[in-house]
C-alpha cells in the first residue's frame, strides 16, 4: 500500500526522504509544490527524474475533480461536488463575508448519526475522509474559486468526532506554517455531541471553536431529533461542555435549528437559556433549511422573535445565522453526496 503523501506533515516527509537516501531539503521542495496544489510528481520540475520515479513508487497522490460547481445567484456562495479517488463524492461550500472567505468542509462520505432533519445522513456512512481529502477541499476550493480562504468550518457532511484522528491530522496540516497556515482561531469544529471525545479534543489544547449542535434542551425532544442523544442525554452533554470550557477557556457555541412546533416554544427557550448560562455558551440560531425528504418546517418569524426575546431576557449571547446559498442547497444540513443519491434516484426511476 503506497503512502498518502499529502497527509504527511513536512517533518514526516523529511524523515521519509532521509530513509529513501535523499537530503532533507528535498522535502521542502516537495512540500512547496504540494502547498501550491500540485498533485502530479512529474510536474515537480526541480526534482530529478530519478527522485520523481522513487516518489511514484512509494506514494500515491490525487487531485479531487469538480463534478459540479454551483454559484448562488442570491449571495455568490459556491458549492462544489468533488470526485474522490475511489469515485465517492462529497460537497464543500465557499461563503464570502465582509471579514473574509469561509470554507465549509465535509469530514466523511455520508454520516452515521441519523439526525432527523439533516440531508447528510441519508444513506448512512460510507467511509471516513483522509486528512489529505479534507485538506484538498480547502486547497482546491481556494484554487478554483480564486478566493483566499481565511476561515474554516467543519460543518459539512459527516461527524468530525467520528473521524477523530484524520480530522486532527487535517488540522495540523492546514495550520502548519509551511502549509496553508490557517490559524486555529479561524477554525470551528461542529459536533452532534460525541461526548466521549471531548476530553481528547480538550487535551489537544487547540484554539479552535467547538460548536455543539444542540437543537433541543430536553431529552424528549433531543432524542427524537438526534439519535446521538439516546444513551448520552442532555445532562451528560452539558457536563462535558462545562468541563471542556473549564479546561480550554474556549467558549462553546450552541447551534440550534428552529423547527416549527418542535423546539421553538417558550418552554424550550427558557430551558435553552439556562443551559447556555450554565456553560457560558453563545447561541447560534439557524432557521431550519428545507430538506426534501424531511417533513419539518422552519419556525415562523414571530416564533423566532419571541424565542430570541426570552434568550436575551436571560442575558444569553444570541445570533441568528444568515442563510447563504439556499438556491443551490448549500445551507446547513443540505449537503449530501449528491452523486450517490442521483444515481439511486435514476435507478429507482429507470
Ligand atoms: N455532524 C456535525 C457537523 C455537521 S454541521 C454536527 O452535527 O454538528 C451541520 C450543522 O447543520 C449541524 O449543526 C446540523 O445539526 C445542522 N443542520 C442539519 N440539518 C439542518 C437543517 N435542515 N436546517 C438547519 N440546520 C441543519
Amino acid at each position: 500500500m503506497k503512502k498518502d503523501i499529502v497527509s504527511l506533515l513536512p517533518e514526516e516527509l523529511e524523515e521519509d526522504l532521509r530513509q529513501l537516501g535523499e537530503p532533507a531539503y528535498r522535502a521542502g521542495q516537495i512540500f512547496r509544490w504540494l502547498g501550491r496544489g500540485v498533485r502530479d510528481f512529474d510536474a515537480m520540475s526541480d526534482l530529478s527524474k530519478n527522485l520523481r520515479e522513487k516518489l511514484k513508487e512509494n506514494y500515491r497522490i490525487y487531485a479531487p475533480k469538480v463534478l459540479r460547481k454551483q454559484i448562488s445567484s442570491i449571495d455568490g456562495t459556491i458549492k462544489y461536488l468533488w470526485e474522490l479517488q475511489d469515485g465517492q463524492a462529497v460537497e464543500t461550500v465557499v461563503m464570502s463575508y465582509q471579514h473574509g472567505n469561509t470554507v465549509c468542509v465535509s469530514s466523511q462520505v455520508g454520516c452515521r448519526q441519523g439526525c432527523a432533519f439533516c440531508a447528510s445522513t441519508i444513506g448512512g456512512l460510507i467511509r471516513n475522509l483522509t486528512p489529505s481529502e479534507i485538506l484538498d477541499e480547502v486547497m482546491f476550493s481556494q484554487l478554483d474559486s480564486g478566493k483566499e480562504i481565511s476561515n474554516i468550518v467543519l460543518m459539512g457532511i459527516g461527524e468530525p468526532l467520528d473521524n477523530f484522528d484524520n480530522v486532527m491530522r487535517f488540522l495540523q496540516l492546514v495550520n502548519h506554517p509551511k502549509g496553508m497556515n490557517i490559524g486555529m482561531r479561524h477554525i470551528s469544529l461542529s459536533t452532534c455531541g460525541i461526548t466521549e471525545r471531548f476530553d481528547d479534543l480538550a487535551a489537544r489544547d487547540l484554539q479552535l471553536t467547538l460548536s455543539v449542535s444542540l437543537h433541543a434542551p430536553d431529552d424528549e425532544t433531543r432524542s427524537r431529533l438526534m439519535p446521538a442523544n439516546r444513551g448520552r442525554g442532555v445532562d451528560q452533554l452539558i457536563a462535558c461542555c462545562k468541563k471542556y470550557f473549564e479546561k480550554t477557556g474556549r467558549r462553546i457555541s450552541f447551534e440550534y435549528a428552529m423547527i416549527d412546533g418542535v423546539n421553538d416554544t417558550a418552554f424550550h427557550a427558557q430551558k435553552l437559556a439556562a443551559l447556555a448560562r450554565e456553560v457560558s455558551a453563545h447561541v447560534n440560531l439557524i432557521p431550519l433549511n428545507h430538506v426534501e425528504e424531511r417533513q419539518f418546517r422552519p419556525s415562523t418569524s414571530g416564533h423566532m422573535k419571541a424565542f430570541i426575546k426570552i434568550l436575551e431576557e436571560h442575558q444569553v449571547n444570541v445570533t441568528v445565522r444568515r442563510r447563504l446559498g439556499s438556491d443551490v442547497d448549500a445551507s446547513c444540513g443540505q449537503l449530501r453526496r449528491k452523486r450517490e443519491i442521483d444515481r439511486n434516484r435514476n435507478a429507482a426511476e429507470g
